[in-house]
This record gives structure tokens, sequence and C-alpha cells, in this order.
């Protein structure tokens, strides 16, 4: 596995490779990694030619200070598990390298509004930081496809629609989540959870499970108030739990004019904060 600092050095390697007519995969992560970012790394490894993989804490999509300071880092570790997955190149930049003329987290794009509700109401600004890291990173890697998660599902819905409002030559591929034995999706935040919250935190992703078999029959504001119950009862404090259509991410009232359905939430586990979806109708 080949290891960059400098985005030119990157870019001359990769030059190389493109002449030769090889396929780029790259997945862009933040680091402290799991079973769900090597599910993306495996996609990319099994599909393209050379794949790249960054690590890069990204300050820009932190709207909280204390976050971004707890944010797990651990580069020796990631840097076995992805060797040991079989990657190409691993691209760890630092902030000078990413950002040589400040930080700003103004987006050229019109993101529609897409960035400023569900996660956008309770983070300010962290999707334009998303938008800009991406598109900067995208640049330097230039890659053939893109690897991005479900489990951050307004990630990728506001990803896919700048690469189209760019005409972005792309390819977006998104992998289902990789989730922890009782169900948890991983998470690097899951690191900072004690014993007690991981468990208490299976609640999420059952409650969305069970939300999902009543949306035929059942009231959508019911549903959603017996969800926001259930996960205070079990001892998290829920941000918010909607269901929304999976193109638009607009709040729905009437299931049966919908294709693709979506339900999602995030909760604080103590001082984490964590965020889960499924698919209640459609698919990616
Ligand atoms: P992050 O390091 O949290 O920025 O995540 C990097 C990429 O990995 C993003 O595209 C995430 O959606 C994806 N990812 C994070 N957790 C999971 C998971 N449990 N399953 C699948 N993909 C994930």
């Amino acid at each position: 596995m080949q290891y960059f600092v400098k985005h030119t050095t990157l870019k001359n390697k990769l030059d190389l490779y493109r002449k030769n007519g090889k396929t780029i995969g790259f997945i862009p992560t933040m680091g402290a990694l799991h079973d769900g970012h090597l599910k993306l790394v495996h996609a990319s490894v099994y599909e393209c030619d050379i794949s790249v993989c960054s690590i890069f804490v990204n300050p820009t999509q932190f709207n909280d200070v204390s976050d971004l300071v707890k944010y797990p880092r651990n580069l020796p570790k990631d840097s076995a598990l992805l060797k040991a997955a079989g990657l190409d190149i691993l691209f760890a930049p630092t902030i000078l390298e990413v950002y040589p003329n400040g930080m700003d987290i103004r987006v050229d794009i019109d993101l529609e509004g897409l960035d400023t509700i569900l996660e956008g109401a309770f983070r300010p600004g962290h999707f334009k930081g998303v938008v800009q890291i991406v598109k900067r990173l995208l640049d330097m890697v230039q890659p053939d496809v893109l690897y991005m998660g479900q489990k951050d599902f307004q990630q990728f819905t506001i990803i896919r629609h700048m690469i189209k409002t760019l005409h972005l030559p792309v390819k977006l591929v998104v992998i289902p989540t990789e989730r922890e034995p009782g169900g948890l999706a991983m998470s690097s935040r899951n690191e900072r959870l004690s014993a007690e919250y991981r468990k208490k935190a299976r609640v999420i992703f059952e409650t969305l499970n069970t939300s999902k078999t009543r949306i035929e029959k059942d009231s959508l504001v019911t549903i959603k108030s017996d969800a926001l119950k259930k996960i205070s009862d079990a001892g998290l404090i829920p941000e918010y739990f909607e269901i929304v259509d999976g193109n638009t991410l607009q709040v729905i009232h009437d299931p049966s004019q919908h294709e693709y359905i979506v339900g999602l939430a995030a909760a604080w586990a103590g001082d984490v904060r964590l965020i889960d979806n499924l698919i209640f109708r459609g698919k990616n």
C-alpha cells in the first residue's frame, strides 16, 4: 500500500494509472475505521483497478468544537486495516494541504435546502463543510467511482445532488449500513459509548424496524410519536425521528404517494450523538 500526504504527488501517481487505462475507486473517510468503512474499501478493491482511501478529519464539517476535539484518531491502526483490506493508496493530507487559503465553508452550488433539514437543522453548516471537502477531494483524486455509506443517508443524497448539479464525471455507489451484532449501526463515535449505552443504543434500529412494519396501516404521526417515546424510554435523548421521501428528504404525509420512503433518526446516548436510518420502501 502506498501512502501520500501531498495531493500533487498523489495526482502524479494517479495520472500514470489513468494513462494506463486503470479505473480508480475512492473512499473518503475521517478515520477511526471499522467494518462499515472496510465494506466500502472491499467494494472498491473488488470493482476498481486502483482504490484510494482518504483519512482526513475535516474541521469545517464540525459545528461543535468539542466533537472535533473528541473525534477518535488512530492512523497506525487504520493504515494496518487498510493494508490488510488490499487497498492500493492511502491519502492522509494535513489541514494546510487541504485548506491552503484558510477554511471557509462557502459552496458555489445551490443545495436546494437539502442541507438545512434533518441533520442540517441540528448541525448548522455541517453539510456545507461536507460538500466542500468531498468536492476538494474529488478534484484531487478524480476517481471513476465514489463509495459512500447508506449510514449517512442525507450526506450521500446531498453529494449525489452535487455530482448531478456540477455534472461531475464520477459514479456514486452507496453501500448498505454495517451493524454491530445487536443492530447498532457501526460508527467511529461508538468507541466513545459506555457498555451500558452501547446496549441501550440498539433501540434506535429496533424502533426503525418496528416503524417500517407499521407504515402500511398506522398514522405517520402516531408512528413518529411512538418512536420518539420508545427511544427516550430506553434512556436516550432523541433529536428527531422522521419518515421522509428518499429522494427529496421531505417529510411525507401519505405513504401511498411515495415509492421511496426512509426513516431517519438521531439521538444522544449520553454525550455521544448517534444517527441511523432504514429504507421503509424502495431502494437506493
Ligand atoms: P466517516 O469516516 O464517518 O466520515 O465515514 C466515511 C464513509 O463511511 C461515509 O461514506 C460513511 O457513510 C461510511 N460509513 C460510516 N459508517 C458506516 C457503516 N456502519 N456502514 C457503512 N458505511 C459506513
